[in-house]
């Protein structure tokens, strides 16, 4: 989502004359922030102190601070790095561009942006004035209702307001026309959509199907899904679409029932485990990936392994895991049991190694097998010979591969014969353009 945001703002402020600088060169500094572990927080106190010398050395330099750091920490940020003068939550980045231009006419004025929207905050249609990179983010509402006991979101995006299908299908078709050939449709929690007094009645099911029918769309993907509000016709999408990408991300959290019920996930394992039997039985290629919530309060060793053991049942293609931290507003804070340091780095140690096995198995499925990819660009490895592009296969995974032409063939579909299976990626030779 900050990804998407800060495309916007950048496409937005080039627009209206500004250029993207270097450090040394900047007048003006936007950070895009996240809070949702302790982690990145703690990422933004460092950049803006190792932004400060570029700061000091000219006269009106300022930084505007958006994202969720910035609607949780507020003004005060401003008390203590006097620097920042601009500071904007999710629902105030629409006003960024305006606010900018204030800032740099009155040197001594500050602006924050901090109100949550009564309504999906529309944005300005960008995509219909800039060029366009093949993949594009879209997205269908803000917030989110849940709460999890461990959750910053519903504090720092506010409650979920889903955006009017009508903008988001004009959107969707608007960016195919201009060249795009993938959408990812986002939200917290895209399987409630609609079902807010914001919504139109129509179901996110309706929507994705609208979405996949678009003429010319090659690949959808959407997320982030919660396993309490996947439907059944959503399931069925998968079977039904072959433009919808085999690939769901399904974040689990934990394996645990009573952990489960703790974090107020409101489903089990076995509900998990019913999903991905469903999700197989209509589209048996897809892959699954996850998050994992390691250490939450009174998780025992037990509760550990039951995670371990859906890990193992499900089979991850890939996860994305994490040591559980206390966020400020949340109920989790104050629950009792907390686990050590120590003990949440050695979960998350034995978690990730089994997931390590779990993905080079799963990346090791498609040695020999011809693979569609979305070219993102040029590949960071080289083989020194050919030059080796990077992309996405339809599920999802990193592809390097090599091209035996010398043409620029980003954004294009090729059919690529994976050669070797790494840890995080897969390697090839490109074979043929997919359209031909
Ligand atoms: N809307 C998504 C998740 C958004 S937050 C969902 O419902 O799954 C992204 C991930 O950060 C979460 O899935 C969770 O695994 C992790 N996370 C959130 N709060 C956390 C916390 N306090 N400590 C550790 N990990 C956390
Ligand atoms: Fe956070 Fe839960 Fe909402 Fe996801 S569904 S954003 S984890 S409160």
């Amino acid at each position: 989502m900050n990804v998407c945001d800060s495309f916007w703002l950048e496409k937005a402020l080039k627009l209206r004359g500004w250029e993207s600088v270097s450090e040394k060169e900047a007048d003006v500094f936007l950070v895009n922030t996240c809070s949702v572990r302790e982690k990145p927080e703690q990422k933004v106190y460092s950049l803006l102190g190792r932004i400060r010398p570029y700061i000091n050395k000219k006269k009106h330099a300022f930084v505007g601070v958006g994202g969720c750091v910035a609607q949780q920490v507020g003004e005060s940020l401003w008390e203590r790095f006097p620097e920042v003068r601009l500071v904007f939550g999710t629902d105030g980045l629409v006003y960024v561009p305006n606010a900018l231009e204030h800032l740099a006419e009155e040197p001594k004025r500050r602006i924050s942006l901090l109100e949550f929207a009564e309504s999906y905050p529309e944005r300005e249609k960008l995509w219909t004035k800039v060029s366009l990179p093949s993949q594009a983010y879209v997205n269908i509402m803000q917030g989110c209702n849940n709460f999890c006991a461990y959750c910053v979101v519903p504090f720092t995006r506010g409650r979920q307001k889903s955006r009017i299908s009508y903008a988001v299908l004009e959107e969707c078709h608007e960016l195919v026309q201009g060249g795009v050939r993938e959408i990812t449709l986002l939200g917290q929690n895209v399987n409630s959509y609609g079902q807010d007094p914001f919504g139109d009645g129509v179901s996110f099911s309706e929507l994705l199907s609208k979405v996949c029918q678009i003429s010319g769309l090659a690949r959808v993907h959407f997320t982030t899904s919660h396993p309490k509000d996947i439907s059944r016709e959503v399931i069925e999408a998968y079977g039904r679409y072959s433009n919808l990408c085999p690939h769901l991300h399904l974040p689990l959290q934990s394996g645990s029932n009573k952990v489960l019920g703790n974090m107020g996930r409101k489903y089990t394992r076995e509900i998990y485990l019913d999903i991905v039997r469903q999700l197989r039985s209509v589209r048996p290629e897809i892959s699954i990936s996850t998050d994992i919530i390691v250490g939450f309060p009174g998780e025992t060793y037990k509760d550990f392994l039951q995670t371990l053991d859906v890990m193992q049942r499900v089979r991850f293609d890939w996860s994305y895991s994490f040591k559980y931290s206390d966020r400020p507003f949340v109920r989790a804070a104050k629950f009792p049991d907390k686990l050590s340091e120590d003990v949440k780095s050695i979960r998350l140690q034995a978690l990730q190694r089994l997931q390590e096995a779990m993905t080079l198995k799963s990346m090791q499925g498609l040695l020999n097998k011809e693979v569609t990819v979305l070219v993102e660009g040029p590949s960071s490895w080289n083989n020194g010979s050919y030059p080796l592009w990077r992309g996405r296969e339809t599920g999802g995974r990193v592809v390097n591969f090599n091209w035996f032409g010398n043409e620029n063939i980003e954004g294009a579909l090729i059919k690529v014969k994976v050669t070797q299976a790494k840890k995080h990626s897969l390697f090839g030779e490109g074979v043929k353009f997919y359209d031909s």
